[in-house]
């Protein structure tokens, strides 16, 4: 029965951390996996996170392995949207014919952004049936798996400038004013994109949405990095509110994942998010029947634990405020980690241009090392990363990042 199926890709970040682990050499470095870690290498459980769980583990709540509704957690879903949209923090500049910008948001729970992006690419891809999906070139690999999957046509824009190290806003720009069609999807990394590190300039956000607005094409955005990239949660989700308050997208969507910027990556909390027209009571009702629907027929509802802690931080000052600092903690880790590479491959005069690892933001930069360097400097120096050069920054503490630097200038030089 299953003797001919056809080959499988594996995914590449996971099979680079499988290898990783079978290496028993001493020295080895993991720079392959999105997921932060600690100053010693471990993983980094939030402090934020264990106060939560201290306080819901000790309710005796006997309700807490329930059934959650099929939408998921009301008062999750609530908190989640504000935290993306800036709703209730009098941070919000809606034009006031809006009475309650909140009514344009359609929020399911899904099982983590995976899961938001799949959702929402079903919910097109049955129907909106957009004549393509635009995806960055390059990106978080699963996009195309996702799309591929809803059966959508996949077509690439150039995202990211070589020469440059930085976004590639004229390719962007002409690619999609050229050949993207109304109701066409573009795929957005909200903040921090993976794999390159390089976002727009708000200038540049600004004639993206233009471009959207005018041509009728659908914003998905993406936001796997919210608080997680600069430290402040406000200023990553700027380019959606900007879309939302300023430009007044009339459609679109947004997939938000809490793995990286709650460390809550195994417990699969995300939440996704369908903007619709200002006021139009019914087209959010049907929207949300349908969502449940496909969820019904998917996973019937997303996993409550991880929601419960999301929602007990958010929904509580304090905790907030620790939370706060607990993501200044990450970030400030990751740019002192930049830093530090930075500077030791100056120091070695290591030949090239490095600054865009101190430019670029998030956990991620593009190194700049070709696909047999990338080889070359796994086999020799036991340093694993994507084939793209892509490494992942919070796998650099104080203990490694002289080793790597001295390999990477190695390689380099050979
Ligand atoms: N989108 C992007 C761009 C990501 O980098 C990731 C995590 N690697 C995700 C979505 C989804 O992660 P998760 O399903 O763990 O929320």
């Amino acid at each position: 029965l299953f003797s001919s199926l056809p080959p499988t890709p594996l995914d590449e970040p996971f099979s680079v951390n499988g290898a990783y682990i079978q290496d028993s050499h001493p020295q080895k470095v993991n720079l392959g996996i999105g997921v932060y870690r600690s100053e010693d290498g471990a993983p980094w459980p939030l402090r934020v996170v264990e106060d939560a769980e201290k306080e819901l583990y000790d309710a005796k709540n006997v309700g807490r392995h329930e059934y959650l509704a099929i939408q998921g957690d009301r008062a999750f879903l609530q908190l989640a949207a504000d935290l993306v949209f800036g709703f209730g923090k009098g941070k919000s500049s809606a034009p006031a014919v809006i009475e309650d910008p909140r009514s344009r948001v359609v929020s399911v729970q899904t099982v983590s952004g995976t899961g938001a992006n799949r959702l929402g690419a079903e919910l097109l891809a049955r129907n909106i049936r957009p004549g393509c999906v635009w995806i960055p070139d390059p990106t978080w690999a699963n996009h195309h798996t996702i799309w591929e999957l809803a059966g959508v046509e996949r077509k690439t824009y150039p995202y990211y400038d070589s020469v440059s190290q930085s976004f590639n806003f004229e390719g962007t720009i002409r690619t999609l004013s050229e050949s993207a069609r109304k109701n066409d999807v573009v795929i957005l990394h909200a903040c921090a994109h993976n794999p390159t590190g390089a976002d727009p300039t708000r200038e540049q956000w600004d004639a993206l949405a233009k471009l959207c607005n005018a041509k009728g094409l659908i914003p998905f955005f993406d936001l796997a990095y919210q608080g997680f990239a600069s430290g402040d949660a406000d200023k990553d989700a700027w380019a959606i509110r900007h879309f939302f308050n300023d430009m007044h997208m009339p459609e679109f969507c947004v997939a938000q994942s809490f793995s990286k910027n709650f460390g809550l990556y195994g417990q699969r909390v995300g939440a996704l998010h369908v903007v619709t027209r200002p006021a139009v009571h019914d087209v959010t009702q049907d929207l949300q029947a349908t969502l449940c629907h496909l969820i019904r027929g998917e996973y019937s509802m997303a996993p409550r634990g991880g929601a419960e802690i999301v929602r007990t931080v958010l929904a509580d000052q304090r905790l907030r405020e620790r939370w706060f600092e607990d993501l200044t903690t990450m970030s400030q880790r990751i740019q002192r980690m930049r830093h530090t590479l930075y500077d030791e491959l100056l120091k070695l005069k290591t030949p090239g241009d490095w600054k865009h690892i101190v430019n670029q933001i998030g956990m991620f930069t593009y190194i700049g090392l070709s696909e047999p360097q990338v080889l070359a400097i796994r086999e020799e120096y036991h340093i694993y990363m994507l084939k793209s050069g892509r490494i992942s920054i919070s796998g650099l503490n104080e203990r490694n990042v002289g080793y790597v630097a001295q390999a990477i200038d190695d390689v380099v030089r050979t």
